[in-house]
């Protein structure tokens, strides 16, 4: 059973946002770009390792957990790809999509690709990680007082790395050995708990994910304001007038334009705004109009007269 299911994660999407409103020459705009390309990249090769859990009929009773996040008692983050809760163990999976040959050095902790053109560079190495997650759920389960085996993986997504040199322990394989380290594993450690007791330490580790900020913080004078008009790819503003965007360069006529822009403003800035944030940001002049734009969007309200402000929802394109 799916638990925790894999979403878009935040990072992603205010990257995104940061890339339609920042100006092609600001300095940092490659970066932020490169940054966006690594993180979608690394979140298709979870989705594609994500569809081999489908697959398992002699899984039995257990529970999946996409994208685990959790706090230590240290006040640290954990973030587990996959985290797979059985009757039998629990287990840790670090998923990498990387193109290349991997090699690891034991003695220096060091995991270094080497690319398709012969360039060598060095990657966060998933051994490390994996104990430091390994440890963690040891002093969890101890606590907790529940006994279950831990096992750990790294999982490769992209079926064209060349996986060299590497440890022994943990397992490293490509997606397509997922299913047979499963049944190993299920052979390995007999059942341990109880029905009762794995939903019982299921619900236990969904009540502790938590989900981590993500903050780029730029500052407002970096970005593009107003309501950006698609067809000019987000470069020009759009101007407002009864009830309709107009792009003044192409022409372009929208009333859902908003609703993006107000998503990028949740995302880049706060996702609380006031009548006069608003008007600043989005170009609109009166007060009567930004109110009735409000309005008609449905938002939560919260505050009166002056210190009122709305609340703009995560679902606000999608509602
Ligand atoms: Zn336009």
């Amino acid at each position: 059973m799916l638990l925790l299911d894999r979403k878009t994660p935040k990072s992603i999407l205010i990257l995104e946002a940061l890339l339609r409103r920042l100006d092609s020459n600001d300095r940092d705009f490659s970066y932020f770009q490169d940054y966006l390309t690594r993180l979608k990249f690394g979140h298709e090769g979870e989705h594609r390792v994500d569809r081999e859990w489908f697959e398992m009929p002699y899984l039995n009773e257990h529970f999946l957990f996409f994208n685990y996040e959790i706090e230590n008692e240290f006040g640290f983050s954990h973030q587990i790809d996959t985290l797979l809760l059985t009757k039998h163990f629990l287990l840790i999976l670090e998923v990498k999509n990387i193109a290349g040959r991997i090699d690891y050095d034991e003695q220096k902790h060091q995991l270094i690709r080497t690319r398709p053109t012969g360039t060598e560079d060095t990657l966060t190495n998933p051994f490390d990680q994996l104990h430091r997650h390994e440890e963690l759920f040891h002093r969890i389960l101890s606590k907790w007082k529940f006994s279950l085996p831990i096992e750990k993986a790294v999982v490769m997504a992209n079926p064209a790395t060349i996986i060299g040199n590497v440890p022994k322990s943990p397992p490293i394989f490509h997606a397509s050995g997922l299913r047979s380290f499963i049944k190993k594993c299920l052979v390995r450690h007999e059942s341990q708990l109880t029905t009762g007791q794995l939903d019982k330490l299921a619900k236990q580790l969904l009540s502790r994910a938590v989900s981590r900020n993500f903050d780029l913080n730029i500052s407002v004078d970096r970005i593009r304001k107003g309501v950006l008009c698609e067809k000019c790819n987000y470069a020009v503003a759009m101007t407002y007038g009864r009830g309709i965007w107009t792009c003044p360069k192409c022409g372009f006529e929208s009333r859902d334009a908003l609703l993006r822009a107000l998503d990028d403003y949740r995302l880049l800035i706060s996702e609380r705004i006031t009548n006069r944030e608003f008007r600043e940001f989005f170009n609109v002049d009166s007060g009567d109009a930004a109110q009735k734009i409000l309005t008609r969007l449905n938002l939560v309200a919260v505050g009166n007269n002056r210190g009122r402000y709305y609340i703009i929802p995560d679902n606000l394109l999608s509602r």
